[in-house]
C-alpha cells in the first residue's frame, strides 16, 4: 500500500497528483514517442512542442500581452537576485545606478544583499522594525524619482505576508519576485516591467525558472553578465541559449495544463481564498495558537503560525504525522510550524489539518 499524505512543505512543494500521475504514465514513453521526456533532444520536434505549448498555455493563464516575452531560465530565484540587476541597471546612463527595494523579509534581504554588487541600494520602505509581520504601506515608500527599477517580493515565503495589490510606481520598472504566488490569485501583468519564479512552489519541479520580461527590458545587460543570463540573447535563442531543463519544464507544462482545466487563475484564486479563510478563521478564534500578521498583510500561500506553549512543537509534528499531514515545521529561522497551501494543496488538506489543529488544542489547551 502507497502512504497518501496532504503535503505542507513550502517548497519543493506538493505536484497536484493528476500531473503526477499523468508524468507517471508517460514516464517511459511520451504520447508514442518511444522516448522518455528526460531522453529527448531539446531541439527535437516533440520537445519544441512541449516548450512551446507551456509558453502558449502560460501565456493565456496569466493573459501575458504581446510585448512580453516568456523565458524559461535555470538558478532559481536566487540567481535572478543577481540576473535582475546584471540585466537591468545599465539602462541607466549614471553608474552605479540605484535599485529601489521594499523589504519586507527573508526573501526580500536576500534581494538585497545581492544587488549591492551591481547597485546603490535605496530601502524604500521596511517592515523590519515589526519583524517583518507587514507590507509597509505604499504612501511610505522612500522612492528614487530615477531608480532603475523598484523591487518587490509580492509573497515572502517565510513570513507568510503577501501583497494584496499591485503597487504603482510612476515610470520606473517594476520588478517583483512571485516565486511563491504566481498563479495563485489575479493580477495584471502589465503592471509589472519583468516578474520572475522559481518553479517549485507553484508551478513545478524545481530547476526551472519563470521570467517574464516587458521587450523594453530587453539588450541592456552589463558586459559581465553571463551570456546564459542575458535575456536578450536567452529571447533570441527561445529559452535554448543552453539546454534548458526540459523535464521540469514538462512537468510546469502539465501544471498549467491543469490549472486551465480546473478553470484558470481566477477558479484557482477562489479555491486559494476559501483554504485560506478556513485556517485564518480558525487561528482568530483561539489563542493556543498564534499567528503575528495582521489579517490585511496575511499570505494565502504560506501560514506561518505558533503553538503558545512552545514545548508542545515537537509533539504537534509527530501526531500531525500521524495524521498523514506532513511538512508542517516552521522555517529555521523563525520556528514554530508553517503550513504552506499553494495551488496544489486540496481544500480538504486544509479541512484534514484544521480538524487536526482543533483537535490537538482540545487534547493538550
Ligand atoms: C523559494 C523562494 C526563493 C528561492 O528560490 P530558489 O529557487 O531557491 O532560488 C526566492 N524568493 C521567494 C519568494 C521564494 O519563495
Amino acid at each position: 500500500m502507497k502512504r497518501v499524505v496532504y503535503n505542507f512543505s513550502p517548497g519543493p512543494a506538493a505536484l497536484p497528483k493528476e500531473v503526477i500521475q499523468q508524468a507517471a504514465d508517460e514516464m517511459t514513453d511520451w504520447r508514442g514517442s518511444g522516448l522518455s521526456v528526460m531522453e529527448m533532444s531539446h531541439r527535437g520536434k516533440e520537445f519544441t512542442e512541449i516548450l512551446a505549448n507551456a509558453k502558449s498555455d502560460l501565456r493565456a493563464l496569466l493573459s501575458i500581452p504581446d510585448n512580453y516575452q516568456i523565458l524559461f531560465m535555470q538558478g532559481g530565484a536566487i540567481a535572478e537576485n543577481a540576473v535582475v540587476p546584471m540585466n537591468l541597471v545599465g539602462r541607466k546612463s549614471q553608474q552605479p545606478a540605484t535599485i529601489d527595494f521594499v523589504n519586507t523579509g527573508h526573501w526580500s534581504v536576500k534581494t538585497i544583499e545581492e544587488a549591492h554588487k551591481y547597485a546603490k541600494v535605496n530601502i524604500a520602505a521596511s517592515s523590519e522594525d515589526a519583524g517583518f509581520t507587514y507590507i509597509p504601506a505604499r504612501d511610505t515608500w522612500k522612492l528614487t524619482p530615477d531608480a532603475a527599477y523598484v523591487h518587490i517580493c509580492t509573497n515572502e515565503t517565510i513570513g507568510g505576508v503577501e501583497f494584496d495589490y499591485t503597487p504603482e510606481v510612476g515610470d520606473v520598472p517594476l520588478v517583483g519576485d512571485m516565486s511563491s504566488n504566481i498563479l495563485s490569485r489575479e493580477f495584471d501583468v502589465s503592471k509589472y516591467a519583468v516578474i520572475y519564479a522559481g518553479a517549485q512552489k507553484n508551478i513545478g519541479p524545481s530547476g526551472v525558472t519563470i521570467v517574464i520580461v516587458r521587450d523594453d527590458m530587453l539588450g541592456h545587460a552589463l558586459p559581465i553578465c553571463p551570456s546564459a543570463f542575458d535575456w536578450k540573447l536567452v529571447v533570441e535563442h527561445d529559452s535554448m541559449f543552453n539546454t534548458p531543463p526540459t523535464y521540469p519544464i514538462y512537468i510546469a507544462g502539465l501544471v498549467f495544463q491543469h490549472v486551465l482545466k480546473l478553470g484558470g487563475v481566477a477558479a484557482m484564486e477562489k479555491i486559494n481564498i476559501q483554504k485560506a479563510d478556513l485556517i485564518y478563521n480558525y487561528l482568530n478564534s483561539t489563542d493556543f495558537y498564534i499567528n503575528r500578521v495582521p489579517a490585511a498583510h496575511r499570505s494565502r500561500m504560506n501560514v506561518p503560525f505558533f503553538l503558545r506553549d512552545e514545548s508542545l512543537n515537537a509533539k504537534f509534528i509527530e501526531e500531525a504525522d500521524k495524521n498523514d499531514l506532513v511538512q508542517l515545521k516552521g522555517h529555521s529561522s523563525v520556528g514554530g510550524m508553517r503550513a504552506s497551501i499553494y495551488n496544489a494543496m486540496p481544500l480538504e488538506g486544509v479541512q484534514k489539518l484544521v480538524a487536526f489543529m482543533k483537535d490537538f488544542e482540545k487534547k493538550y489547551g
